[in-house]
C-alpha cells in the first residue's frame, strides 16, 4: 500500500472501532417517504422533505418546464452569465414571503452559511453561536477569521453573559443560531435572541433549514403569530420542506448587495441548474398557498410523540437520545426488521454520548404507519 491508501486505512480503522463508520447506502425513492433499498420497501422518517414536495407531480412539472426552456446546466456562475431569469423570480418570491426586502440564492444551503458568514465577519469581529448550530455556520465562523465563541444551547443569560464580557473589545457582533435545531427538533427563542441582539448592536442570523415550510404557516421561526420577528438575516434552504435544492439570505437590500459583491461560494462556483430553479419556485408557491399543508408534519410529529407519551413536539423532528452509538446502530437495525428507516445518527454529527435515532415526520406520512412504527418503538424498548 503506498502512503495515501495506508493513512485512509489507519484513519478508517479509528473511526470504526467506535462504531463510527458512515456509508452510502443507494436509495430509490417510490414516494415522498416510500423507499427501495436492497431489494426491500420501507417506510423512511429520516428524510427532511416534510411535505412531500420532491415527489409532487407538480414541482417535477416545473423543473422539466425550466430544464427544457434553458438546458440542464446553468454554465457558468451567477455573476457572469448563470443568472438565468429565473433566478429573479425566486428571489423575489423568497423576499415576500420571508418579509425582507430582498434574497439571494445559493447553491445549497451549506454553501449559503459558509459564503454569508465570512462577509459578515472577520479579524476583529466577535461571533456567538449556539453550542447545537449547524455544522456549516461553524464552518462559516471558521472561514471569516472573526473571534468566535459558543454559548450554551438556548441560553440567552449565557449569551447576554458574553455580550457583557466580549462586545465592547469588537468591532461587530454576528449571533449565529438555528430557528429549529436540526437534531433535536427544539426551536430557539429567536424573539428572545432578537431582543438582546438589539441591545448589544448585534446582528442576528437564524438559519432555518428545518422551519420554512414547517413553522408558522410555512414562513417559518422568525415570525411570531404572523408577525416578523426582527431577524436582520435569515437563512433557509430550498433542499427541504420546498422539495429541491440551493439555499438563501434574505436581509436588507443593501446587505444582499454586499453579499452579492462578497460571498466566495456564490462568486466562484457555478450557478444551479434551471430545473432546480423551476422546481423550487413551484415548491415554494405550494407552500405559500397552502398553510393546512404546512402544519400536517408538527401534527404528524404530535401523533407519534402522544403514543408514546412524550413530550409535544416543538418541530417535524424528534429525537430518541440512546447515548451510546453501537445502541443507536442496533436500535436502526432492529426498526429497519420492522419495515422502518430512522437513521442512527452519531458523533460528531451530535456530542459524544448522545447517539440517538432522529425521527422526521412529513406530510407524507400516513397516521397508521405513524402508530405502528409507534408501537415498534414501544415493542422494542427504544422509549422510556
Ligand atoms: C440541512 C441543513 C443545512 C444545509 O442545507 P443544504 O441545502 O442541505 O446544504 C443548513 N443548516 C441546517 C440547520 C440544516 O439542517
Amino acid at each position: 500500500m503506498d502512503s495515501l491508501s495506508k493513512f485512509a486505512a489507519r484513519k478508517l480503522a479509528e473511526i470504526k472501532t467506535r462504531g463510527l463508520h458512515r456509508q452510502t447506502i443507494a436509495t430509490a425513492h417510490s414516494g415522498a417517504v416510500q423507499v427501495k433499498r436492497g431489494g426491500k420497501e420501507y417506510v423512511s422518517f429520516s428524510g427532511n422533505d416534510y411535505l412531500g414536495l420532491s415527489q409532487h407531480p407538480d414541482v417535477i412539472a416545473a423543473g422539466n418546464k425550466a430544464a427544457e426552456k434553458y438546458g440542464a446546466g446553468a454554465g457558468a456562475s451567477r455573476l457572469i452569465t448563470g443568472d438565468h431569469p429565473l433566478y429573479e423570480k425566486l428571489e423575489k418570491k423568497i423576499a415576500r414571503f420571508k418579509a425582507a426586502e430582498a434574497a439571494c440564492v445559493f447553491g445549497s444551503g451549506y454553501l449559503t452559511n459558509v459564503g454569508v458568514i465570512p462577509v459578515l465577519a472577520g479579524e476583529g469581529d466577535l461571533i456567538l453561536a449556539d453550542r447545537l448550530c449547524h455544522a456549516c455556520m461553524f464552518a462559516g465562523a471558521e472561514l471569516s477569521k472573526a473571534n468566535y465563541k459558543v454559548f450554551r444551547h438556548n441560553d440567552l443569560d449565557h449569551l447576554e453573559e458574553l455580550l457583557d464580557r466580549f462586545r465592547k473589545a469588537h468591532r461587530q457582533v454576528l449571533i449565529l443560531t438555528d430557528g429549529v435545531f436540526s437534531m433535536d427538533g427544539d426551536r430557539a427563542p429567536v424573539r428572545a435572541i432578537s431582543d438582546l441582539a438589539r441591545r448589544y448592536d448585534a446582528w442576528l442570523m437564524v438559519d432555518d433549514a428545518h422551519g420554512l415550510g414547517v413553522v408558522e404557516k410555512g414562513r417559518g421561526t422568525s415570525f411570531e403569530k404572523g408577525q416578523k420577528i426582527d431577524v436582520p438575516l435569515q437563512m433557509g434552504t430550498l433542499s427541504k420542506a420546498a422539495g429541491s435544492y440551493g439555499g438563501y439570505i434574505a436581509a436588507d437590500a443593501v446587505v444582499i448587495d454586499l453579499i452579492k459583491n462578497r460571498a466566495r461560494s456564490l462568486i466562484y462556483t457555478t450557478a444551479l441548474p434551471p430545473a432546480v430553479i423551476g422546481a423550487s419556485l413551484k415548491g415554494l408557491e405550494i407552500i405559500e398557498k397552502n398553510p393546512k399543508l404546512c402544519a400536517e408534519p408538527i401534527k404528524k410529529a404530535a401523533l407519534f410523540c402522544k403514543t408514546l407519551g412524550l413530550p409535544a413536539p416543538q418541530s417535524s423532528i424528534v429525537p430518541l437520545v440512546l447515548a451510546e452509538p453501537e445502541a443507536a446502530l442496533q436500535a436502526f437495525e432492529a426498526l429497519k426488521e420492522d419495515g422502518f428507516l430512522v437513521h442512527p445518527i452519531r458523533p460528531p454529527t451530535v456530542p459524544e454520548g448522545t447517539a440517538r435515532l432522529r425521527f422526521s415526520f412529513s406530510a407524507a406520512h400516513d397516521d397508521e404507519d405513524i402508530v405502528r412504527l409507534a408501537g415498534a418503538v414501544q415493542r422494542r424498548g427504544l422509549a422510556k
